[in-house]
């Protein structure tokens, strides 16, 4: 592997870059015609443009990626997360054309890629999966023995789903017909695949994910867990590593779940295992793998001390795993998403013209991002602009840093989460790590609301 082409935008685009320099790699970036100036082509050896605006016709355009990958001799494509990461053609037309695609094989995207079949698979290799339907279910009437079994509230999920889209609560045997219908035309819409399955709505869950690697012959390892509880409609907002809430015992068997599986289907590179975990049962139930590289990957570098994304290349080169998991000792990391929202004004994006952008420094503070002073942030795409990580050596000190960085990240001429943020590391539930996924949407932002008034 000696040049590889660089399929995504952004931040993500950006730290492939330095993988590459780190590999000595040459890289080629791509861009659509609004991110020609974009820190992504400046940084790479090489680069062109695939297009116009419209990810559809550029970061999506499967047959420009690989004209640009072929006319520079390119030998691998890395597809960091979004965009392309997870689908299988073209994973599949990359391998055709003798390119290397940095990720699993296109099979095992294509088994995991449907969420149905990906719950059978774990549950296959003695993972525990949420109650739920068999496989996908072609109809409400159909669902009638399995609503039986699982009871309400159901949760009716797009087999083909992701980033939080293509999910509907049925509260109600009444309501059940009316929404499996709507999930499954969004599900069409969406993700052009109607197919839905039904799982059990369980409240106050917190979201606990693995990293994993496996070499493709069936060995795996993990690289511990991330807890990505604090999350608004289904998107994360921040992630912390380890969990605060999970004893020796109970991360042990949570890992050892997710390297099964990883073994199981002899998988290749870097995976993320998504459990739900209930605090009162302390029981874990796996929801669904992502085939490639999380934005939340830096929590697990601060603690593992290991450049995933390098790992990543050096899988898809062949070599053996060398990743390891975190040491005891590692402290603690936590990651806040910096968008371009303004969270007042219910997360309404706030693209345009960055006229100051001061992030913080100091011991501990990670910035991962792609803008600074006199950037503007492009209405197209996603509103991530960049993350801020903070590593102590435990979660006390990690907080400490969160909020002396936190408060001297200066940002003007756009909105950002960065506020929210402020308020989040401030509150008494957080910072006692008493949540769940819904807490943002139900507590917090109703009393940040309540305050402000
Ligand atoms: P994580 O944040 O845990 O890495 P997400 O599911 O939030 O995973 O996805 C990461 C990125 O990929 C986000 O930009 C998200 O919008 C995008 N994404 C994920 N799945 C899809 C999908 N099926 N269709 C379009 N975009 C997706
Ligand atoms: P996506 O592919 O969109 O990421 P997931 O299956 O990972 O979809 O679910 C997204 C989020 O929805 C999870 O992080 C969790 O907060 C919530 N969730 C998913 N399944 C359940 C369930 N059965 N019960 C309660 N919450 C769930
Ligand atoms: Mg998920």
């Amino acid at each position: 592997m000696k040049k590889v082409l660089i399929a995504n935008r952004g931040e993500i685009a950006l730290r492939a870059v330095r993988a590459c320099n780190a590999l000595g790699l040459e890289s080629v970036a791509v861009y659509s015609a609004p991110d020609a100036a974009s820190p992504h082509v400046w940084a790479a050896t090489h680069s062109a443009c695939i297009g116009p605006a419209p990810s559809a016709q550029s970061y999506l355009n499967a047959d420009a990626l690989l004209h640009v990958a072929l006319s520079h001799g390119c030998d691998a494509v890395y597809p960091g997360y979004g965009f392309l990461a997870e689908n299988a053609d073209f994973a599949e037309r990359c391998e055709k054309e003798g390119l290397v695609f940095i990720g699993p094989d296109a099979e095992t995207i294509r088994l995991m890629g449907d969420k149905a079949a990906a719950r059978k698979t774990a549950k296959k290799h003695g993972v525990p999966v949420v109650p739920g339907s068999e496989g996908a279910v072609s109809s409400a009437d159909a669902s009638a023995a399995d609503i039986e079994s699982i009871g309400f509230p159901i949760l009716i999920k797009a087999s083909a789903g992701g980033g939080g889209r293509g999910m509907r609560i049925a509260q109600t045997p009444e309501e059940f017909p009316g929404l499996f219908d709507q999930a499954s035309r969004e599900a069409e819409q969406a993700f052009g695949d109607p197919s839905v399955y039904l799982e059990r709505l369980i409240s106050k869950v917190r979201h606990i994910e693995v990293q994993v690697f496996g070499d493709g012959k069936g060995n795996a390892v993990h690289v511990g867990e991330r807890d990505c509880t604090v999350q608004r409609r289904h998107q994360k907002l921040l992630e912390e590593a380890p969990s605060p809430v999970l004893t020796g015992e109970e991360r042990a068997e949570l890992h050892a779940s997710a390297v099964r599986l990883a073994e199981g289907v002899k998988y290749r590179g870097a995976g993320t295992v998504e459990f739900i975990f209930d605090p009162r049962t302390r029981e874990f139930f796996f929801i669904e793998m992502n085939t490639r590289i999380q934005v939340e990957h830096p929590v697990t570098e601060m603690l593992a001390g290991a450049d995933l994304i390098a790992e990543q290349f050096r899988i898809a080169r062949g070599e053996g795993i060398s990743v390891e998991p975190p040491q005891s000792g590692a402290g603690h990391a936590i990651e806040f998403r910096i968008n371009a929202e303004s969270f007042e004004n219910d997360f309404r994006p706030s693209p345009g013209r960055i006229r100051q952008w001061e992030p913080p420094r100091g011991p501990g503070v990670r910035i991962d991002g792609f803008v600074t002073s006199g950037s503007t942030v492009l209405p197209y795409y996603d509103s991530m602009v960049a993350k801020l990580i903070v590593h102590g050596a435990d979660r006390a000190q990690a907080l400490e840093r969160a909020r002396a960085a936190l408060s001297t990240f200066r940002v003007e001429g756009i909105e950002t989460t960065l506020g929210l943020h402020r308020h989040i590391v401030c509150n008494p539930d957080f910072i006692e790590s008493d949540i769940h996924t819904k807490w943002v949407e139900e507590r917090f932002l109703p009393q940040l609301h309540g305050r402000d008034q």
